[in-house]
């Protein structure tokens, strides 16, 4: 067309974006790109490479080395060699060497903004506008953490070496949330891009070594799944960070099970966007825009359910085909384009298979009459309607530009629907009434919610899920303490060197059988009151000096779900006031309190302790109980101020049901120790205390009967650990799981706890000094005893 006849048509003409300078920088490694290791590019040897594609036309554009075992093996040692010194030359140098990261990525902002536009397909548009100063800003900030480390996490140290797995959907970007945290607290890394869009973060390192940064401190080993496989599996790796399927997620969960590896974990989503009747109609249908057609739905926390409420919805899908008849689809490169290529001709086949289910499930299929460009994985923009909340297209991650819409008729409804989801990583929520968007974000299942808003994200506002969606958090304060870990618990060493063992018992039924009855059979304690173990069966426990000191009831798998049932009932806990939570913790320290001398006595009975160090142990009890009663209104969240009108409120919430394995050292001040911080931040808790000491847990009844606490909050159920952890790990219902003692418990915690991703934590049996308050107390177990919701709010006409 000419100029004149765009004049008359009003039409955008192409703009393309030029690909001179990234097509010479892929020229200049035409023989194929090796690996990044310890600061410069292993040797591309002809065999072991393979192609990655212009999603766009599917040409190839570069060919890149499948890792193998020998690769990572290489990567893992550098990045273990320049470790200790990469921490030790302090907060400021790091700090000197993130800034000069990004100003690196700010130099080379177009080229960067191509390389990924040609080699993942989405429009240089959002490369260029979203992708690459989100990149950038994510280097200064963690720069700042840098500078700061000394001062504001001086209680910390790097977890070590980092194996770190992206994937294609925004391969710079998320290159830049996992590398900026890491290095900037002085870990090291080795990261594996994801096979089909390794070039931007080949770039990232090469360039990154002409910045300065140290050898060791970055390597970069490409391949496919199977080199993912072995790093996660690499023995010298501390800490996993993965980005990609719930599937993976929970193989790598699986895979790491016991191993003392870290994990955090940002998986799918299937993130709901609510549409209030007092919503402003035009900015939602632009915010829809963003919600799904943004990287062509190939977003994590992409909206894809569409929840309007009826009186609205058939307008709102009126204006919204219109919008979508306005979408332009088009090659990468061009400026004025909306919609680029998905990844693959595989992610292609995928969504077009699940949206065929979504019709044949009854859907009805909108999709407007745009221009598509020939070739490539180009997919329409689609809109979903008459969609049923439990069918297919509802609940499966569909990753691309398919949204699927649903009606809804009151507040409650909406919440229904959109927590009806095994995921939980966003949601969007547009009202103009600000009370009541802020009444329904809390209550959303979510990590992250936007209101009147999507798809914010910033360097300095935490990231991630709940759920299947996955566990930590990337950004942020919060996300820094993911690549750092307690002094303190650094310190910790085998449980069997740390800890006397205890006079040989025998704890089992039959032997419990054979001796003389004593008249005192303590039952469960489940829903605030005591209840006959489901088996009828007792255990008996035994004192220091060998002799059975009473009995206790032995719990099975129908008790520890009838605790849980009890804890899930219990919610209202949750919403209660700091203040509540306060005044309930500082009741049990009096409770306890008044009883001291009683449970003195039962230590010396149970563990042989001298009088002196059981009182000690009452009375740091109670001290401990305070603490928390102490941190239950203190331990608060934050309001972010990102760079935009707005606020983000970073708001610190209860896990929910979490169930708690006790080790059978100091056996109260490590019940109170466990469970304290949990009840202060509003969980409910299902406890199984040390079966050897289980008596001084069934005393505790008569503290909580005689405390505030509704029933339900917290349960307990005696027994043996090794029988009950694996029905609390693969409970649904259980959110947490917080396992102390044998290193065979904690393995089993983490491996059986995959269902529904629960967040776990465990001790590898090492042992806590439960006395010192330095690591048996304070924020580093509130951190684990919360997650925190960043509420997005912005302001402005
Ligand atoms: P994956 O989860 O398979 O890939 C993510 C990363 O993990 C890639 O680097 C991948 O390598 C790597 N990986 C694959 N298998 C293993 C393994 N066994 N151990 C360690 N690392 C491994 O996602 P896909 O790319 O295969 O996409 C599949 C589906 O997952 C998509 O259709 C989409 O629905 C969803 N997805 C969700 C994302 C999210 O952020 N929520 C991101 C990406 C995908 P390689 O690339 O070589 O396979």
């Amino acid at each position: 067309m000419s100029v004149s006849q765009y004049f008359d048509t009003m039409d955008y003409g192409p703009a393309p974006e030029s690909d001179t300078d990234a097509r010479a920088w892929l020229a200049r490694h035409s023989d194929g790109f090796g690996h990044f290791i310890n600061g410069a590019f292993t040797p591309a040897t002809a065999g072991s490479l393979f192609d990655t594609n212009e999603p766009a036309t599917g040409k190839p554009l570069a060919r890149i080395t499948q890792g193998t075992q020998a690769d990572v093996d290489a990567a893992v040692a550098a990045a273990r060699a320049a470790q200790e010194n990469w921490f030790a030359i302090g907060g400021h140098a790091r700090a000197r060497h993130l800034y000069a990261l990004a100003r690196m990525v700010q130099r080379h902002a177009r080229l960067f903004a191509v390389v990924e536009a040609l080699d993942n397909g989405k429009p240089i548009r959002e490369t260029r506008d979203i992708d690459v100063p989100l990149v950038a800003r994510h280097f200064y900030h963690h720069a700042g953490w840098a500078q700061l480390q000394e001062r504001e996490f001086a209680d910390q140290v790097p977890v070590g070496v980092i194996g770190q797995i992206v994937p294609w959907n925004f391969p710079l970007l998320m290159l830049a949330w996992k590398i900026a945290p890491a290095l900037a607290l002085g870990n090291t890394v080795v990261l594996k891009p994801a096979e089909f869009t390794p070039l931007s973060a080949l770039l990232f390192a090469e360039l990154a070594a002409q910045a300065g940064l140290p050898a060791g401190v970055l390597n970069v080993v490409t391949g496919d799944g199977a080199t993912g496989a072995a790093i996660v599996a690499h023995p010298d790796v501390n800490k996993i960070a993965f980005t990609g399927s719930t599937d993976v997620g929970r193989l790598i969960r699986e895979k790491t099970a016991g191993s003392g590896k870290s994990l955090t974990l940002e998986l799918g989503g299937k993130s709901p966007f609510i549409v209030f009747d007092d919503a402003d109609i035009d900015a939602a249908i632009e915010g829809v825009v963003d919600a799904i057609w943004f990287n062509q739905g190939q977003v994590c926390c992409a909206g894809a359910r569409l929840l309007v409420q009826e009186g609205i919805a058939q307008d709102f899908y009126a204006r919204l085909k219109r919008r979508m008849g306005m979408l332009r689809a088009g090659t990468p490169l061009d400026k004025t384009i909306d919609i680029g290529s998905l990844i693959a001709p595989s992610q292609h086949e995928r969504v077009r298979k699940l949206v065929e289910i979504g019709v044949k499930e009854g859907a009805t299929c909108y999709q407007p009459d745009i221009s598509m460009p020939v070739g490539g994985s180009y997919f329409p923009p689609t809109l979903l309607t008459n969609v049923h909340p439990a069918s297919t297209v509802a609940s499966e991650e569909i990753f691309g530009p398919v949204l699927v819409a649903m009606t809804f008729r009151t507040h409650d409804e909406a919440l229904a629907i959109a927590n009806n989801s095994r995921y939980g990583l966003a949601a969007s929520v547009w009202s103009e009434t600000i009370g009541l968007a802020l009444a329904v974000a809390p209550a959303l299942k979510a990590g992250v919610v936007w209101i009147n808003s999507t798809n914010l994200f910033d360097a300095g506002v935490g990231f991630g899920g709940v759920r299947e969606s996955g566990f930590g958090r990337e950004g942020g304060r919060e996300g820094c303490y993911e690549y750092l870990k307690p002094r303190a618990w650094a310190k910790r060493v085998a449980r069997s060197a740390a800890v006397k063992p205890v006079a040989a018992i025998v704890d089992s039924v039959a032997a419990s059988a054979r001796l003389p009855l004593v008249d005192r059979t303590a039952k469960l304690y489940v829903g605030g009151k005591q209840a006959r173990s489901d088996g009828e069966q007792s255990l008996g426990i035994f004192g220091a000096n060998g002799k059975l000191a009473g009995e206790v009831g032995l719990g099975n798998r129908k008790d520890i779900r009838n605790a849980v049932a009890a804890a899930h009932a219990a919610a209202s806990w949750s919403a209660t006031t700091p203040h509540r939570r306060a005044q309930a913790l500082y009741y049990l320290a009096e409770n306890l309190s008044a009883r001291a001398e009683e449970f003195a006595a039962r230590l010396v009975e149970l563990t042989g302790v001298s009088a002196d160090a059981a009182s000690n142990e009452v009375e740091q009890s109670i001290s401990r109980l305070f603490a928390y009663g102490a941190w239950a209104d203190k331990y608060e969240g934050a309001v972010h101020v990102p760079p935009m009108r707005g606020v983000a409120l970073a708001m610190v919430e209860p896990i929910g049901v979490v169930g708690v394995v006790c080790p059978d050292e100091s056996p109260l001040l490590a019940f109170v120790s466990l469970v304290a911080p949990l009840l202060a931040m509003g969980n409910r808790v299902v406890i199984v205390p040390s079966s050897r000491h289980a008596l001084i847990a069934t005393d505790f009844y008569q503290v909580l009967e005689t405390s505030d606490l509704p029933g339900g909050v917290i349960n307990i159920v005696t027994g043996a650990a090794a029988t009950l952890l694996p029905t609390l790990a693969e409970h649904d219902d259980v959110d947490a799981l917080w396992t102390f003692g044998d290193a065979a418990l904690s393995a089993t915690t983490e491996r059986l706890s995959t269902g529904n991703l629960k967040r776990t934590l465990v001790d590898y049996g090492l042992a806590t000094d439960w006395n010192d308050a330095l690591s048996a107390e304070g924020p580093a177990w509130l951190r684990h005893a919360t997650q925190i919701k960043n509420v997005w709010v912005p302001y402005g006409e």
